[in-house]
């Protein structure tokens, strides 16, 4: 068997990686998983992402309202989301569509936030809004548009801040992890990955749910992992099935649309929970969380048995 065809880091199975996957990403070698390091635990507020609980970020695609913002915040609250979301400044595909609040957006994230114990997570769009939208957020969201919007990236790296990095909708996964690297580079260790659906030749759904790259993100990378099934789906009833999946495939979290009613809501209402909807979406995710535990188990627990290449599918 040729030495490049075993797998790597033989000496500690657990984190080990496929040579292929090794050189594919090679770039980006400091958010891959190494025998030194094979977990990146993101400290928020008191809790954390990455770590055994698993947590939910949830709330509106825009803050419109004080009513709509604490309305959704008390809600996901009481159904067990950690973190809310809400964006002040909106990247919209149509340049006359809302755009956000702005400031007053993230002094309503503000109050939310000590009101209902909650972290909050919000988007930045430019590298300006930076300081600004870091005095507000617990955590900055690059959205799908600005993955590599390298400027933005090293100035929100530059914040402190962690950092949920959005996958950009025609990013490869090499590409994702190339921007995470750039964040890195810059200083800044606290980065989350959120597959979000990516562009395909499929139309039937906003974006393709890419699954498998979930599944994959979890055995290569020390990063945590979000799933996004709003963004992905763009319609709310298949939501919770692909909030579900993404669970047993080991997501660190998930990052949902909810809206205390969604036909109202002033950006993505097709694919927003109602609260009932997301209530029952958390209750539903119980037996999947158990099918997680047995995912991260077997990531820990050499899922990858030494074996050649060729045997690989
Ligand atoms: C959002 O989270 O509301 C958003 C705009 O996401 P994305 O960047 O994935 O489209
Ligand atoms: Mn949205």
């Amino acid at each position: 068997m040729a030495e490049a065809s075993r797998l790597i880091f033989p000496q500690n199975g657990a984190h080990s990686l496929l040579a292929d996957w090794q050189d594919r990403f090679a770039d980006s070698s400091g958010v891959l998983k190494s025998p030194r390091h094979s977990l990146t635990i993101v400290p928020v507020l008191d809790f954390e992402v990455g770590g055994e609980e698993f947590i939910t970020m949830a709330g509106p695609c825009s803050v419109e309202t004080e009513f709509q913002l604490m309305a959704t915040a008390n809600h996901v609250r009481r159904a067990g989301a950690r973190i809310l979301r809400g964006g002040a400044f909106k990247p919209r595909s149509s340049p006359y569509a809302f755009q956000g609040l702005g400031l007053k957006g993230l002094k309503l994230l503000a109050h939310a936030r000590q009101e209902c114990d909650l972290a909050i997570i919000t988007e930045v769009m430019s590298e300006c809004d930076v300081p600004l939208v870091a005095e507000y957020a617990d955590i900055l969201q690059i959205g799908t548009r600005n993955m590599e919007n390298y400027a933005l990236l090293e100035a929100a790296a530059s914040s402190g801040r962690p950092i949920l990095l959005k996958r950009g909708m025609m990013a490869t996964i090499a590409d994702l992890l190339r921007s995470a690297q750039c964040i890195l580079d810059a200083g800044n260790p606290h980065i989350m990955l959120c597959e979000r659906g990516i562009r395909t030749f499929e139309t039937a759904m906003r974006n393709t749910f890419d699954i498998a790259a979930i599944a994959l993100l979890k055995r290569i990378s020390h990063l945590p992992v979000i799933a996004d099934p709003s963004h992905a789906a763009g319609h709310r009833d298949l939501v919770p099935v692909l909030a579900r999946t993404a669970v047993a495939a080991a997501a660190d979290g998930l990052l949902v649309e909810v809206h205390p009613c969604p036909e109202r809501a002033w950006s993505d209402g097709d694919q927003s929970l109602d609260f009932s909807g997301f209530e029952d979406m958390m209750a539903d995710l119980e037996p999947w969380l158990r099918l997680r535990e047995q995912t991260l188990y077997r990531l820990q627990n050499r899922a990858f048995e030494p074996r050649p290449m060729e045997a690989v599918g």
